[in-house]
């Protein structure tokens, strides 16, 4: 069994001295069954089927007691969890289309406070949707994205320029880019400091580096604990505002900050979270089928909210 596992030193600071949060509940066996996105050969028609699932499963956490940087320890094998994004469906898309595309807006409108340039990459770009409206706003753009599913969506439907490769095998020139952002990334990346430190090689001196992950010490964080949604088989990071921050400046940018931007949920997945949580989703999953009218009309209603309430946002700069 252990060998599907395995360890690391801390993902932060690369030392290996750390107290237990709390201890495993992975079934090994059952590997693809809990993940957030459909499977290939389980395909599902709502595309919500696993989105969202509250923390069910989730490995042994450990807290670093030199940077209390919280991570999962040991992990599953890097060459288990890549090949399963690699083969990841993209079915929950037309659910989340419409609430991502507002959502990235904003993340636009926060990239143009700080960028001093034009040149962008975002790594882990998924279907797109914030490349767009980058695109749209005049910055020219390249994505990274593991998920052939999910980087074949981008070129298909906003005839984006992404790479379905991961970040490691593309060696971009140094100097070369003015903003890399990484939204919702760094939870999944076994070694981050190692990302990061590339990012930075890649970036123009002065260039600016954004950073979103979940907040463990967040409100949902803190009242559901090991319920909370975020806790789950593929995060292998758990990060604070201070943590983030930490690991960019090991990393070695410099004049971080915490910021954030306007996000939105539409009725449909906060609903959908509600009642898996409530055990009742899969009475009333139909409902949500974004082909239908219901469907259709609770995609569209939308609740805004802070990304401070779930989320750090750090930047900074080379
Ligand atoms: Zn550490």
């Amino acid at each position: 069994m252990d060998s599907l596992f395995e360890y690391r030193n801390c993902p932060g600071c690369g030392q290996n001295d750390f107290e237990v949060l709390f201890e495993s509940n992975i079934k090994p066996d059952d590997f693809n069954v809990l993940f957030d996105y459909s499977m290939e050969g389980h395909d599902s028609q709502e595309g919500m089927e696993g989105y969202l699932v509250p923390g069910k499963e989730w490995g042994r956490h450990v807290r670093c007691k030199n940077c209390r940087l919280i991570y999962m320890n040991p992990m599953e094998k890097v060459s288990k969890t890549n090949e399963y994004y690699c083969k990841a469906k993209n079915t929950h898309a037309p659910t989340i289309r419409e609430c991502y595309l507002r959502i990235a807006k904003s993340q636009v409108r926060l990239i143009q406070k700080y960028a001093s340039g034009t040149n962008l990459l975002d790594i882990g770009c998924a279907q797109g949707f914030f490349l767009f409206s980058a695109s749209r706003a005049g910055y020219t753009t390249k994505g990274i994205e593991i998920s052939q599913d999910a980087a074949a969506y981008a070129i298909r439907e906003f005839g984006l320029d992404v790479k379905a490769k991961p970040f490691e095998e593309l060696r971009f020139p140094e100097n070369h880019f003015d903003v890399v952002t990484l939204w919702q990334v760094l939870e999944h990346v076994p070694y981050p400091l190692m990302m990061l430190k590339e990012v930075h090689r890649i970036l123009k001196p002065g260039g600016l580096v954004v950073a979103s992950t979940p907040n463990i010490e967040g409100i949902p964080a803190k009242i559901l604990r090991k319920r909370w949604w975020d806790i789950k088989r593929l995060h292998l990071n758990q990060f604070t505002t201070k943590t983030l921050a930490d690991i960019l400046q090991n990393a070695g940018f410099k004049n971080m900050s915490a910021v954030s931007y306007r996000g939105f949920v539409s009725l449909s997945i906060l609903l959908t979270m509600t009642l898996k949580y409530l055990d009742a989703y899969e009475r009333l999953k139909a409902l949500f089928n974004p082909d239908h009218i219901l469907g259709k009309m609770l995609n569209k209603i939308m609740l805004i909210y802070s990304s401070r309430l779930n989320h750090c946002v750090v930047l900074g700069f080379k």
